[in-house]
């Protein structure tokens, strides 16, 4: 039984609250409280700024970046990406390196010695099925079908999958990472004990299929649970959501002023 909290929200936000249960179809008989996901968009957008900024890289090097970035921060998973660029410049020198000089190129990122091999498996894999590494098939493909081919290669799950398909291809899918994660079950967005996996689907169904949208929502949550909701220290003395905020509301300890 989920608790009704009494918060305090703007004239314009005194909308009704669209809370709904998703159908048995998710097979998650879970309340989800959607207005107050539109009220969060609105917040986070007035701090941060509307998010509009795509991926530069194709699909193949989002792909092997997303790859390096698994428990990674951003600037290690660049260092180690640059660094395999310069000593193996196409993706068939980086399949046919050896794998220990491979995995010592990209040690800035965490477990090299898994991603290393991993990341040949899956170059090979690709030129195996399509000739080349491009991944320009995925274009004709149907979002889910892309999201399946990619999902069938050698250690890429749902959020990897989601990463090249919304960032490289403007598909409308949602990466839910561990800051867009959190911020979503601190808040009450989703109920606490939401797993990663069940977010990713969730969230989805209570947001609009249009890719910027998505892009958006993605980015805003995910700089701040980089910069305000982080995992230790949130700062909610600080924090746009606080009135809003589950967490914050049950006086969970926080720092910072
Ligand atoms: S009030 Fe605290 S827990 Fe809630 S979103 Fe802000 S930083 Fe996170």
């Amino acid at each position: 039984m989920l608790r009704v909290r009494q918060v305090q929200r703007s004239s314009d936000e005194q909308k009704p609250r669209k809370n709904f249960t998703a159908g048995t179809n998710t097979n998650f008989p879970i309340t989800m409280d959607v207005a107050l996901l539109h009220i969060i968009v609105r917040r986070l957008e007035a701090a941060y700024g509307r998010q509009t900024r795509y991926s530069t890289k194709s699909p193949m090097d989002q792909l092997i970046a997303t790859i390096l970035s698994q428990r990674t921060n951003y600037a290690d998973e660049m260092q180690a990406f640059n660094q395999m660029r310069e000593r193996f410049p196409t993706w068939e020198e980086v399949a046919s390196a050896p794998t220990a000089e491979l995995e010592a190129l990209i040690q800035p990122s965490r477990f090299p010695e898994l991603k290393a091999p991993r990341i040949q498996e899956v170059i090979r894999r690709i030129i195996a099925d399509h000739g080349d590494t491009e991944l320009r098939f995925l274009n004709d493909l149907t979002t889910e079908a892309a999201q399946a081919y990619l999902m069938s290669l050698p250690g890429v799950g749902y959020k990897t999958a989601t990463f090249v398909l919304l960032f490289s291809l403007r598909r409308p899918v949602l990466p839910v990472d561990t800051h867009v994660h959190r911020v979503s079950t601190r808040t009450g967005v989703l109920p606490f004990k939401t797993s990663q996996e069940k977010a990713h689907i969730l969230l989805l169904s209570m947001l609009p299929k249009d890719p910027d949208e998505l892009l958006n929502f993605h980015k805003l949550l995910f700089h701040h649970g980089q910069q305000v909701c982080t995992f230790s220290y949130p700062r909610c003395h600080s924090c746009v959501l606080k009135d809003v905020c589950a967490y914050y509301d049950k006086g969970v300890p926080t720092f910072g002023k």
